[in-house]
């Protein structure tokens, strides 16, 4: 299982920055040659897929189970990252350098460290001739940083037969643990996922001469109302994601748990509080705001960006709010991606607290939800159930969630060797 390190540290020095445009967009190509090679190596047949777009490369690869009752698991991995500025990193963030107990570079949190645990035993499982329970189809994707246009969202819309089977599946963002007491780690495992909106407010006034009486203007109207909606807190709902994961914390804790106001048992959560938090109520946050051409001169037009995320069931009842503290005067135009969510039982999240558990005895699974997006969005339109496990164990003092599109990204040499041996024996149970 050693050879994880290796493998992290190589994927990370592929550049696969994902900037959003094709043009500057590179490198998933070498990346996903890379990963069906290794997986070829040890005896599988591989799947490697572009979209129409030249160089956002997918590989899949599929080991046979022993039976097609429970259908396959999918165990898939983004390869592409945001980018990175060198100059205010400690190292070059494409160095893969393996120092001080990291190993360092863009995505080794946001998720090379999962392709190269799956990579790692998938390799183990193919060389050694194991036969998991059921079929698993690893799958190594592009683009998952501008939302899966080029890989899980094209695959399921032009290569759906590659699934063919697959109930469920495992990908990021969850499994890692949180130090939650003295020794006492809670292990996260992600079953939901909140809903994306990309909300786009314009006004509409009156144009003219800079220097004259304006009663009109369109980008102080629309100032006004971004500030308004910046402003709006949205209501607390409990989801049951959200509640199960605050009354563990509380259990593992002894910190009560009032439900009108959580913030005691957030307060226990250190950094991981602010990804916690977001997932207590919807959140619009803006991101964009263009107006005007030339100093002089009041434009007519003015429009602004918002993030909007989502609790899910909560999308009707959002936009009826936005429209109440926005009016009527500013519209709007809505673009959303739907949430994500599933139980937290069954045969799957057994064996998920049992490969954690042999190999961290006194550790607790938690469910949470998530407040960003994943690749799960897409494979949901298949049917497929989603779970994030991506296992890692950390030290009490990292702060893990700044890591994800931060500076000094960075793993733990021993919570990806731990990872890789919980992600065996998971899925030798699967
Ligand atoms: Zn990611």
């Amino acid at each position: 299982m050693d050879e994880v390190v290796a493998l992290a540290s190589e994927l990370i020095r592929f550049d696969t920055t994902n900037t959003g445009s094709p043009e500057s967009t590179r490198g998933e190509r070498l990346a996903a040659e890379y990963v069906a090679e290794r997986l070829e190596d040890a005896g599988y047949e591989t799947t490697y897929v572009e979209s129409g777009a030249p160089g956002r490369g997918n590989v899949i690869a599929r080991l046979p189970g022993a039976s097609a009752e429970r259908g396959a698991l999918l165990v898939h991995s983004h390869l592409d990252v945001v980018p990175a500025e060198p100059s205010e990193w400690s190292v070059h963030p494409f160095s893969g350098e393996v120092s001080g107990g990291y190993v360092w570079g863009r995505g080794a949190v946001d998720m090379k460290h999962m392709a190269a645990m799956s990579l790692a035993v998938a390799r183990r499982f193919g060389r050694d001739g194991v036969v998991p329970p059921r079929d698993l189809v690893f799958a190594y994707l592009a683009d998952e940083e501008a939302g899966g246009v080029n890989g899980a969202g094209w695959l399921v819309h032009h290569r759906p037969d590659l699934f063919d089977g697959v109930t469920e599946a495992i990908s990021e963002v969850g499994g890692f643990s949180l130090t939650v007491a003295d020794g006492v780690r809670a292990y996260l495992v992600e079953t939901a996922e909140k809903g994306v909106g990309w909300l786009r407010l314009s006004t509409r006034g009156t144009p003219g001469h800079g220097s004259l009486l304006h009663t009109d203007n369109a980008v102080a109207r629309l100032a006004a109302a971004v500030a308004r909606l910046d402003a709006h807190e949205f209501p607390l709902v409990l989801t049951p994601p959200v509640r199960d994961f605050l009354d563990g914390v509380s259990a593992l804790t002894g910190v009560p748990f009032d439900a009108d106001d959580p913030s005691a048992v957030l307060g226990r959560l250190g950094s991981v509080a602010r990804m916690i938090g977001a997932g207590l109520r919807d959140t619009a946050n803006v991101t964009m705001f263009s107006a005007g051409y030339k100093d002089n001169v009041v434009p007519s037009t003015a429009s602004a960006i918002f993030d909007c995320r989502m609790l899910p069931g909560r999308e009707d009842a959002f936009l009826r709010e936005v429209d109440a503290v926005v009016g009527p005067s500013v519209s709007r135009e809505w673009k959303s991606m739907p949430p994500v969510s599933t139980t937290f039982d069954g045969t799957l999240v057994d064996a998920m607290a049992a490969a954690i558990t042999a190999e961290d005895p006194d550790a607790r699974l938690l469910p949470y939800m998530l407040s960003a997006g994943t690749d799960a969005k897409s494979f949901q339109r298949l049917g497929i159930r989603h779970l994030g496990f991506a296992p890692l164990r950390l030290p009490p003092d990292l702060d893990f969630t700044a890591l994800f599109h931060g500076i000094d990204e960075r793993v733990p040499v021993d919570g990806l060797l731990f990872g890789a041996r919980v992600l065996d024996r998971f899925l030798r149970m699967c």
